[in-house]
């Protein structure tokens, strides 16, 4: 699988796996876990989970899939914003270290932006990884003007990722964001990259769908992928999802495909503010 290379020099798989709402319903747990582990059988091994979901049901069953098979996994996860003070970001980092069973997070986010300074965070975060509890850290949900003033802080400019809403319906970041984190070699991670109440029964989508007899969200997740620099994380919780998802990455669209897409979903040609789930 494609591989997108972090601005530290290390390559994680451009693929991953979100798991938003996973860990909520214990009828469905065993089926989650088997999904989750069968993405990392196929090479979807950067993992997405947050301390704000299922307030940390979500890493803890992440701790569960991933149990005995940490070393194959780039580890994503979120402090929420009110706890990202420099005393807050370590306790969060110890809490959510514990719920996911390692004693290291490989990328570890701030959630969205509150109000407590960026560069509080920031050296929250550097401590963290001085203490070897986390190896990279990264924001979420930041607009170019954030992302700024994010550079301008003391290590600021350490931030290897901003993990951002980005699908075919969602393409606002392509008119500056996307450029300005291309420029500072810093990885887009697409969140809600299928988004199936708004793409599954989209007519431009499954026109190609049918052309290549694939499904048309397969061919949304193809189209965030085609970007060099972007990783995307969709959250399956269903084994057929997950292989759905993994043949995805290997759909090679055309010219005439990405017309198609851009005629239903034409590219921003202004600034647009950042979109935000
Ligand atoms: P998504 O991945 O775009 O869509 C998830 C939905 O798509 C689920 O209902 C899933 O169903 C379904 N699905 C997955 N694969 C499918 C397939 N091949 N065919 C048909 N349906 C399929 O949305 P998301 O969960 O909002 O976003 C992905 C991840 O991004 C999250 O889980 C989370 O880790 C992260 N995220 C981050 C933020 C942030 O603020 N940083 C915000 C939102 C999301 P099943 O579960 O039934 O398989």
């Amino acid at each position: 699988m494609r591989g997108v290379t972090l601005k530290t020099g290390e390559a994680v798989p451009a693929l991953g796996q979100g798991t938003w709402h996973i860990g909520d319903r214990r009828d469905r747990r065993k089926e989650e876990l088997e999904t989750l582990r069968l993405g990392l059988d196929l090479g979807m091994t950067l993992v997405d989970t947050a301390e704000m979901y299922g307030e940390g049901a979500a890493e803890e069953l992440v701790g569960e899939a991933i149990r005995g098979r940490r070393d194959e996994v780039f580890l994503v996860t979120k402090v929420y914003p009110h706890n990202a003070s420099r005393a807050g970001v370590a306790a969060a980092c110890a809490r959510s270290l514990k719920r996911l069973g390692t004693d290291r997070i490989d990328l570890y986010l701030l959630h969205w932006r509150g109000s407590v300074p960026l560069r509080d965070t920031v050296a929250g975060f550097q401590a963290l990884q001085r203490a070897g509890h986390i190896r990279h850290w990264g924001v979420s949900n930041l607009d170019v003007d954030d992302m700024e003033e994010l550079s301008g802080v003391p290590d600021g400019e350490r931030c290897v990722a901003d993990q951002v809403l980005y699908n075919p319906a969602r393409r606002g970041i392509e008119f500056d964001l996307l450029p300005w984190c291309d420029r500072t070699r810093t990885a887009v991670m697409a969140y809600t990259p299928l988004e199936p109440d708004r793409l599954a029964r989209n007519r431009a989508l499954q026109e190609i769908a049918a052309r290549r007899g694939v499904a048309p969200l397969q061919v949304a997740l193809a189209w965030v992928l085609r970007r060099p620099g972007v990783i995307a994380i969709p959250k399956a919780s269903r084994p057929e999802h997950v292989r759905q998802n993994r043949a995805a990455a290997d759909i090679v669209l055309g010219a005439d495909d990405l017309a198609t897409i851009d005629a239903a979903f034409p590219p921003p040609q202004r600034k647009r503010a950042l979109e935000m789930l």
